[in-house]
């Protein structure tokens, strides 16, 4: 890709609203830009990522035989209504009316509509279990947006559904999904913790998040330093010192971002909505289900929070906009630049994932960019490209050397 062709708009300044430093990058390097409080739009190199997420998670979950399908942001009062939630969702859900009065929400989360749609089609033991999920845009109206993409009005979740005929069948899915979750988190280079959580608004028997752990997360996890005890301080009012509940040594605490959710509903959804099915002995129940949630929006923030040097983004290798940035540093775009654009062709057809800086900028700029930008291998054709060296930098490592381009070509740029 020619940079000059890619909308980076990177800012000379340290933006002044953000308060976190993940916040600061996404502003300053030109991912994203604040549309109004809560709202954001994801920049060519913000949703490059956000792509790069959402095809983790993607491939995680079809592994396991989930199916992807995508349903209505807009969904109808009636729906809530069925389920109760209508009234007991409260002030965080975006109602309208169309323009004959009648009631709508912008969705927030899918029970509803999901189990409307598996009710109408599943009736028997025979078609379950079945796994749905989606990724969408999804709206809350919450109290008090904050830090950026970390809770926003209008954010970006993967949504994931379960159905089953029998609880044992439950427990055999909700482990799977909690290993593929587990999967997405490693393969995002993330450190998080699993921990016991409140079903709050979603309902359902028990319910586990997990947290990225970092020192701006809302959340206060408490754990045991002794065993695998971990929950929200929000279930559990533990203190630093007081006994683990398990027996085993004492609490902790630790601050995090919850990423993901994940729940065993039961029947909490299909009983009111009267998503039934008849089992194996001719008897007709109501369908057990499962929900997951796993917020893609915020987790561009999370990773960032767990990934930066000197307020610069090092991207995990699998969410990385580019493989490599070549910089070729003569402005005048003379003898060098054909080199660099050699380089460039070369890397290409070896099948890396190159960011090319064709701008007629000075090489202040050019730096400047690449390190906001942050992609791991950087490549300068400068002073010494017509004797064929070239400069190495290895962001991750800050390793700086010189090479030659039979060197260059024989480096492996996807570690
Ligand atoms: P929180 O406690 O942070 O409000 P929640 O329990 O309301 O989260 P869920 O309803 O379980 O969240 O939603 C699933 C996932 O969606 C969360 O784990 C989180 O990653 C993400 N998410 C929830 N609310 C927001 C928001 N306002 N902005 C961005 N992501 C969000
Ligand atoms: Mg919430």
């Amino acid at each position: 890709m020619k940079q000059s062709l890619l909308f980076v708009p990177t800012l000379r300044d340290m933006p002044k609203e953000a308060e976190v430093v993940s916040h600061k990058i996404l502003l300053r390097g030109g991912y994203v830009k604040q549309s109004t409080a809560g709202v954001y739009s994801y920049l060519p190199l913000g949703y490059k990522i956000i792509k790069k997420i959402e095809n983790i998670i993607r491939e995680e979950l079809d592994k396991i035989g989930c199916s992807e399908l995508l349903m209505p942001a807009l969904q109808s009062k009636d729906l809530w209504v069925e389920s109760g939630r209508w009234e007991a969702y409260g002030k965080e859900l975006m109602r309208l009316k169309d323009r004959h009065e009648r009631d709508f929400c912008l969705g927030p989360t899918h029970e509803e509509v999901v189990t409307s749609i598996v009710r109408d089609f599943i009736n028997s033991y025979k078609k379950l279990p079945l796994a749905l999920y989606q990724i969408q845009t999804k709206f809350r109206d919450e109290f008090r947006p904050r830090f950026g993409l970390m809770r926003g009005r209008e954010f970006i979740m993967k949504d994931l559904y379960t159905f089953h005929a029998t609880p044992e069948d439950l427990d055999e899915w909700y482990l799977k999904v909690r290993k593929a979750y587990q999967n997405i988190l490693d393969r995002m280079e993330l450190h998080y913790r699993i921990v016991s959580a409140d079903s709050g608004n979603i309902g359902g028997s028990s319910s586990e998040e997990f947290m990225i752990l970092c020192d701006i997360g809302e959340d206060t996890i408490v754990y045991s330093d002794e065993s695998e005890f971990a929950s929200n301080f929000e279930l559990y009012n533990l203190q630093v010192g007081d006994p683990s509940p398990d027996g085993k040594g004492h609490i902790l605490h630790a601050k995090g971002i919850e990423a993901g959710h994940i729940f065993k509903l039961g029947t909490k959804y299909s009983s009111p909505m009267k998503a039934n099915f008849i089992d194996k002995d001719g008897i007709t129940k109501p369908i057990i289900m499962g929900c997951y949630g796993m917020g893609i929006s915020r987790l561009l923030m999370a990773i960032l929070e767990q990934h930066y040097r000197d307020e610069k983004a090092i991207w995990p290798r699998e969410v990385r906009p580019f493989d490599v940035h070549i910089l070729p540093l003569d402005k005048e775009q003379t003898a060098n630049y054909d080199i660099a654009l050699e380089v460039y062709d070369k890397l290409n057809k070896a099948g890396y994932d190159c960011l090319f800086d064709d701008r007629q900028e000075s090489p202040g700029v050019k730096f400047k960019d690449a390190d906001l930008i942050g992609v791991r291998n950087r490549i300068v054709v400068g002073r010494r490209a017509s004797e064929g060296i070239f400069e190495f930098k290895d962001i991750k490592e800050n390793i700086t050397k010189e090479i030659t381009f039979s060197e260059m070509m024989s480096m492996n740029f996807k570690r």
